[in-house]
Formats: structure tokens, C-alpha cells, sequence
């Protein structure tokens, strides 16, 4: 099977800054792949490249079979694009992004209205089709702007930061829409966060990024397998000293075989503190 996503040794100069650094990673169809990092890494320069905005210093990047440099309009015909700013046009009405998105892709009228409907209806955004963007909340842009993305029927979406500045609940609420997309279209994903949570809860697998480079990738099991599933957290000072254990059940009997727990904890390891093993930094 054609990988939907191949990178190879990838480079971004910027100023004479290395933004993205040597980065090869491939994505199967149908997966759902997280790029997690802190910001600076350069998540969204990779997506940038991913979507023909940017165009790499050095290697090779392939979307849907298509090489991003020399068949730039294929590729954009193939992906869906949600990008961290807002990108729908504020003063005209739900109904109008989607008329002049669907334009653009030179979607046939009929088929073009059936469309925007069907998806306007799938977001939840049926009875607010005659108003502005501008009186949406933020959830409900976000939705629009997704439902743009997915209007000329693309095989792979790029989401960048998705949930970023949406309350709790809102973001839920996309995560499940995000996961019904992947699951009932079987639509490849590449979302980039910085929330792990977000990871955890949606994607197959992870890469997490940090200065430009690919630190490590795989499923979230394979990196608990690796890293440890158990913690136990020692107080030393104003800061926190981390040992990780295979599974929580032997970080407690290391607790408990301790003479002085005074300062000792133990709980879940989740990827936040695999990052901090990692880079020394937390990921905010
Ligand atoms: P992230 O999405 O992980 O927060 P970015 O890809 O936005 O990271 O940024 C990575 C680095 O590249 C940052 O140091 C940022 O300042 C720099 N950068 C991003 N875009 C540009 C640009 N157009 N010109 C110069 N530097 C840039």
C-alpha cells in the first residue's frame, strides 16, 4: 500500500535556523497521526511543507502519492487543510465560505450544494447557514472550517492544533467528531498539539517533536512499553525527580520498600512525562 504521508530527511532552513531538522516519517492510510511538541518545535512548519505552503530546504515529501514540490495541485486536490488561525472569511455567512470554497475545487453546482449541505449538516451547523461567521463562537468556526476542509472530498486531513483556545467541553466535542470522520470515512489524519491528552485520546499513533527533530514515534503503547507505564515522583527541593517503572503496580512496590516515603508518590506515567524524560523541559 502507498504511504498517505512520507517524509525523508527533511529540512526547513529559516534564517539560517534549522526548524525542522532531518525529520523521515511515514503515515499509513487510514491512521490517525498526532505530532506532539512544545511550541517552537516545529509542528506547523511540517504541515506547512505537508500542505505545498511552505516548501522544504532539503528531502523528499510525498502526499498521497504525489511529490509536494512538483505536483503541488495534485496534492492540494487530494488534502484538507484546518489551520491554527482562523481562515474562514469573517463577514460573509456560513453558507457563502462554503459556496466560494466549493468554487474554488471547481465543484459541479449540484453536486457542490448537496455537499455543503450534507456537511453543514454532519458539523452541526444546519440552522446557522444565512449568518456571519463572525457571531459563531469559536467551537462552531472551528467546525465550519472543518467542514470547509472536507468539502472537495479529500483523502487525508491536516488539522493544526485543532482544539487550541476551545473550552474543555467544545474540545471534546471535536475529538469526537474528528474520531467519527476517521472511522466512518476512514480518512488519514495529522494533527499537530501540544496537548496530550489530545494524543492519547485520538491518535494511532504519536511522534513527539522537539527542536525541530523527531524524538520518537509510535503507538502510545509502544511508548509506555518503552518508557514505563509506572512513576514514582520524589521531592527533591522545589523540583521533581521522576523514575520510571514498568508498570504502576512495581513503582509501588518500590514505594513500599522504601524506609522514608516522606516526598515520595506514584502514579500513571502518560506522555508528558515521557517528554520530560526526553528533553529535560515540560511540553507548555
Ligand atoms: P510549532 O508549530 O511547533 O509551535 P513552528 O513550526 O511554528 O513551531 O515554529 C518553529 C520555529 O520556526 C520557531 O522558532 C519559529 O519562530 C520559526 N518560524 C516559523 N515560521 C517562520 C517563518 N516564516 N520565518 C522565520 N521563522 C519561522
Amino acid at each position: 500500500m502507498v504511504a498517505a504521508v512520507s517524509l525523508a530527511n527533511v529540512h526547513k532552513v529559516y534564517n539560517n535556523t534549522c526548524v525542522v531538522n532531518d525529520l523521515s516519517l511515514t503515515i499509513e492510510p487510514g491512521e490517525i497521526f498526532g505530532l506532539l511538541g512544545p511550541n517552537g518545535a516545529g509542528k506547523s512548519t511540517t504541515i506547512r511543507m505537508l500542505t505545498t505552503l511552505a516548501q522544504q530546504t532539503q528531502g523528499d515529501i510525498v502526499v498521497a502519492g504525489y511529490d509536494v514540490r512538483l505536483q503541488a495541485a495534485q496534492v492540494r486536490s487530494e488534502i484538507g487543510v484546518v489551520l491554527q488561525q482562523v481562515s474562514v472569511d469573517m463577514d460573509m455567512t456560513v453558507w457563502e465560505n462554503m459556496e466560494f470554497h466549493g468554487r474554488m475545487h471547481h465543484i459541479p453546482a449540484a453536486k457542490r450544494q448537496a455537499d455543503i449541505r450534507r456537511w453543514l449538516d454532519y458539523m452541526g451547523l444546519s440552522d446557522r447557514t444565512s449568518d456571519k461567521v463572525k457571531t459563531l463562537s469559536g467551537g462552531l468556526k472551528r467546525r465550519l472550517q472543518i467542514a470547509r476542509a472536507l468539502l472537495h472530498n479529500p483523502s487525508i486531513l491536516f488539522l493544526d492544533e485543532p482544539t487550541v483556545g476551545l473550552d474543555p467541553q467544545t474540545r471534546r466535542r471535536l475529538w469526537e467528531i474528528i474520531r467519527e470522520l476517521n472511522k466512518s470515512q476512514g480518512m488519514t489524519m495529522l494533527l499537530t498539539t501540544h496537548y496530550m491528552e489530545e494524543v492519547e485520546y485520538l491518535c494511532d499513533r504519536i511522534g513527539i517533536m522537539d527542536q525541530g527533530k523527531l524524538i520518537e514515534s509510535g503507538t502510545l503503547q509502544e511508548l509506555h512499553q518503552k518508557h514505563g507505564k509506572g512513576i514514582v515522583m520524589k521531592q527533591k527541593g522545589d523540583r521533581w525527580d521522576y523514575l520510571f517503572f514498568p508498570t504502576l503496580s512495581e513503582a509501588n512496590q518500590y514505594l513500599d520498600a522504601q524506609p522514608d516515603k516522606t516526598g515520595m508518590m506514584t502514579r500513571p506515567a502518560n506522555l508528558e512525562d515521557i517528554f520530560v524524560e526526553l528533553t529535560g523541559r515540560n511540553l507548555d
